[in-house]
């Protein structure tokens, strides 16, 4: 999963959620005929721009916000400190752009064709699917700019707006929650009754207020599925996620040593995590969505990883560069190949682990001699 939001303490009490609809003008929509046919045309063209969802809530604080610092003061962000910087900004959308009254939550799915999903057969590395695609920052926020100057372009006079695409400040998951895109599950990702746990979110901030559409609501009844499914545990509670444990955190954004009782639980994962995702009964709902069709780069899906051991730099930086893989950096990215090398690699793998604990970057060397160790231990 993408790994850029906080984990919410579970699903709201009754009383709270209508509490929140209420303040959010979504259990009392007053009749307003022009800001529902304005929030109907910008709709129209989030659709037009490739989106697959758009929805709109108040820029009023999410109600879940407080519970972000008990999870920073826990430490469970790990050494994601920018998580932990302006967090007053975080839990208050008017904070980030002064005047704010309106969020315009959008989503793409990165759902892909029926069938499509790589085994784990023999020295392979398997990447996360929403990392299978030109990195979707780009693609994302060149239409949410186009979205922002539309805002702007019919809103009154003086509306200011700010975009982002999970670059800001702004619990979005809980605030697409609050627009009706969909609920936080157990694992703490979005889940959509449309599309299925696969969703990329961005936002746009305006200073117009519109109709806020009606929230949704958490759907995960008794099933712990994904709490199963996790390899690491780091699913510690409903809704509580503990990012230390998490693969998408250790292959993505950790840098430095991977804890070494970690590195046989992330198998062949070279780069982020799905599992919690995958398991998912509301995937039943899960589609492709119109932009991945054009950004989506399936064969990212698994790669030979001796091959990608023994990439150097610029060639890591052509086949990655404009993927979110090159968020793991060329250090962190063989990091991992070394990790998944010693936990599924046969013999053949040996000659470039052999080589790797050569290298002139420790990072690499210690966990290339790890990898040894671990075919030993293997029988290899
Ligand atoms: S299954 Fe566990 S390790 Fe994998 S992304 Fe989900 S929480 Fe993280
Ligand atoms: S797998 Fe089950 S518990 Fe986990 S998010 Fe999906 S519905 Fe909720």
């Amino acid at each position: 999963m993408p790994f850029d939001s906080i984990p919410g303490p579970g699903p709201e009490p009754l009383a709270q959620r209508l509490r929140t609809e209420v303040q959010s003008g979504a259990a009392v929509l007053p009749v307003d005929p022009e800001g529902h046919a304005a929030r109907e045309r910008i709709r129209s063209r989030a659709l037009e721009l490739g989106f697959d969802e758009c929805r709109f809530t108040t820029a009023d604080p999410p109600a879940r916000g407080p519970f972000l610092e008990r999870w920073l003061a826990e430490g469970r962000h790990g050494r994601m400190q920018w998580l932990a910087r302006r967090v007053e900004r975080r839990t208050d959308p008017r904070k980030v752009l002064p005047g704010a009254s309106t969020l315009v939550m959008v989503a793409v799915s990165y759902g892909q064709p029926e069938g499509f999903e790589h085994g784990a057969q023999g020295s392979v590395g398997v990447v996360a699917r929403y990392a299978r695609a030109l990195d979707y920052h780009d693609w994302m926020g060149e239409r949410l700019r186009a979205l922002a100057a539309f805002v702007e372009e019919i809103g009154p006079a003086g509306t200011r707006t700010l975009w982002y695409v999970d670059t800001g400040p702004i619990l979005e998951r809980e605030l697409a929650e609050r627009a009706g895109v969909g609920f936080v599950g157990k694992h703490t990702n979005l889940i959509s009754r449309r599309w299925g746990n696969w969703l990329l979110l961005g936002e746009v901030l305006t200073t117009w207020a519109l109709p806020p559409d009606q929230p949704e609501h958490n759907r995960c009844g008794r099933c712990t599925r994904c709490m199963e499914a996790c390899p690491t545990g780091a699913i510690v509670a409903p809704f509580q996620l503990d990012a230390r444990l998490c693969i998408s955190y250790l292959t993505i954004e950790l840098r430095g040593p991977i804890p070494v009782e970690l590195r046989p639980a992330i198998g062949n994962r070279i780069f982020g995590c799905d599992d919690c995702l995958a398991v998912c009964p509301w995937n039943r709902f899960a589609r492709e969505g119109r932009l991945m069709r054009q950004y989506g780069r399936p064969e990212l899906g698994s790669m030979d990883l001796t091959s990608l051991l023994e990439l150097d730099e610029p060639g890591f930086r052509r086949l990655f560069g404009q993927t979110p893989i090159a968020r793991a950096r060329y250090s962190g990215f063989r990091r991992n190949v070394c990790v998944a090398l010693g936990n599924v690699g046969g013999p053949e793998c040996r000659p470039a682990l052999e080589r790797a604990a050569q290298d002139a970057d420790p990072l690499v060397a210690e966990h290339a001699r790890w990898a040894l160790a671990r075919l030993r231990e293997r029988g290899l």
